[in-house]
């Protein structure tokens, strides 16, 4: 029998989280997961950033322990915090105009912004201080990637003879290590942690800073977003540099395979559908499938396979593989593509440019639009995801949701996730290939035509297969409660 855990209280401390702002999976994990918590009894709370783009009014935030005295290095910087509660989880909203009061939150589009150490470094202290004012001691403080990588060194050089945080232990949580925070060594003053910090084994990384280096160090738990990731960032080329300093931490990571928020991603309660669907009724798959051949101007035939797209367009996802054949197999095959996608330019220019070479058999929208991707997970067939690495990956949870079987390459989270068809007796969820090459693109869609043309009934077997399988966040919640005990029993032996 399980052992219930005690409430705790964890203040979750993110640079991004839905619903206020979202570039990626970090967004939805920072999101869903407080309400999972809470949803368990525990008293978990969020902190973010206040970005221009996120108006507090709309979620009836007001002013909370306002204004707040943060130490940043020699000086006192003031800022505003807006509080509330948002879908049932209390959130602070740190203010600070000059940090944050921006419309991107990592770049201006074409780089990153030359402050980012000073902004996250300062969201982290904020996250502290925000601890102190409201009188809230943490048990858990619960970091996510390198932008809150400093908290756990905060914790543990600044607030070390403070007995308000004495108990209060730190977790990490790496979404995606090839992002490490690097910053000239110059920026190192202002972050306030001293010269003793600035070693090769915390923060030094070939003389510039390393925001997520040093959370290594100090770090009770680490955390990574599946358990093959986490195997992964163990060896040279998974680990960016940094798998010597994680497996002196080897008893201390733990890979949880993210959730999904079925309140947000369900086809049978999707607002954003045009007709919602469940494994008992399928019927309002076909009709999303016509909106969406309809709306990125494809051929609209309820026969042809279609094959979605929605992803960052960075080289870790992999569709430079898919380049150099998706015309071979848009010539070769009865498929339609629907793309939506933002990232490089060189990729945004080749998809974007493509339906003008394949006329209604690709669509493709290039930018950033949540409404067009819970379509095509609705209405596309298959979905592709060919990544290099993949920490977790949500898309291919969540097109198994929504009965769109993915077709994904055999790393990471896509790993741990999927299950790859089996001929034999029509099983699986999915469609999984080894090799990252082109070729290994085509021959898959070639099998996910022979099926889908000739095997239909192993395409409704699997679809069903996959919109049963249960990625709820309750389960995820649960692990990072074990999670958290042992970052407890390790802070407690630090002291
Ligand atoms: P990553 O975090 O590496 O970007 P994930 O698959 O974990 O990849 O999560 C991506 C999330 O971002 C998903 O919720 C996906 O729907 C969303 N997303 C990615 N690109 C777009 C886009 N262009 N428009 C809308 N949503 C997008």
């Amino acid at each position: 029998m399980e052992t219930p855990s005690l409430p705790k209280k964890i203040l979750m401390v993110a640079s991004e989280a839905v619903p206020f702002v979202k570039t990626g999976g970090l967004g939805d994990v920072c999101g869903a997961l407080p309400k999972a918590l809470r949803k368990l009894g525990h008293d978990a709370r969020l902190i973010l950033p206040r970005y221009w783009g996120i108006d507090p009014a709309y979620y009836k935030l007001t002013w909370t322990v306002s204004p707040m005295g943060v130490q940043m290095g020699n000086c006192i910087i003031w800022c505003g915090v807006w509080g509330g509660e948002v879908d049932g989880v209390p959130v602070y909203l740190i203010e600070h105009e000059g940090f944050y009061g921006r419309s991107r939150l990592y770049d201006d589009g074409q780089k990153e912004f030359g402050d980012n150490s000073d902004r996250f470094g300062f969201l982290c202290r904020a996250a502290i201080q925000l601890c102190r004012d409201l009188n809230w001691s943490p048990d858990i403080m619960h970091c996510n990637d390198w932008q809150t990588a400093l908290v756990p060194a905060y914790l543990k050089v600044w607030e070390r003879h403070d007995g308000f945080f004495a108990n209060t232990a730190s977790v990490l949580t790496i979404h995606n290590i090839a992002y490490q925070g690097w910053f000239p060594y110059g920026k190192y003053s202002y972050l306030g942690l001293g010269h003793e910090n600035f070693s090769s084994d915390k923060f030094e990384n070939f003389g510039r800073i390393n925001f997520l280096k040093g959370g290594i160090f100090y770090a009770d738990h680490i955390t990574t977003v599946s358990p093959s990731y986490a195997n992964e960032i163990l060896s040279p080329g998974g680990g960016y540099g940094l798998a010597p300093y994680l497996s002196r931490r080897y008893w201390d990571i733990t890979g949880i395979l993210n959730g999904a928020d079925y309140d947000h991603w369900d086809p049978a309660t999707d607002p954003l559908l045009p007709a919602n669907y469940s494994i008992e009724d399928m019927s309002g798959k076909a009709i999303c499938k016509k909106k969406l051949q309809n709306d990125f101007g494809l051929e609209e035939n309820p026969k042809i396979a279609i094959v979605g797209i929605v992803s960052r367009f960075t080289p870790q996802k992999g569709f430079q593989l898919l380049m150099p054949v998706i015309s071979s197999i848009i010539h070769q095959m009865y498929i339609q593509f629907v793309i939506l996608g933002a990232g490089e330019k060189p990729f945004e220019n080749f998809f974007g440019n493509l339906p003008n070479c394949h006329r209604g058999r690709v669509g493709s929208w290039i930018g950033y639009n949540n409404d067009k991707a819970h379509l095509i997970e609705a209405g596309a067939d298959f979905f592709i995801m060919p990544s290099l690495y993949e920490p977790c990956g949500l898309n291919q949870i969540y097109s198994m949701k929504y009965g769109t079987l993915p077709v994904v390459r055999n790393v990471g989270g896509l790993r741990d996730s999927v299950k790859n068809y089996n001929e034999g007796d029509g099983t699986g969820t999915g469609f999984i290939f080894n090799d990252p090459t082109p070729q290994a693109i085509f021959y898959t869609m070639g099998r996910i035509c022979g099926t889908y043309y000739d095997r239909w009934h192993h395409i409704e077997a699997m679809r069903k297969q996959a919109m049963q399988e249960n990625y709820s966040w309750e389960e995820s919640a649960k692990k990072y409660l074990e999670v958290y005990d042992k970052a407890l029993i390790r802070r407690a032996s630090w002291r």
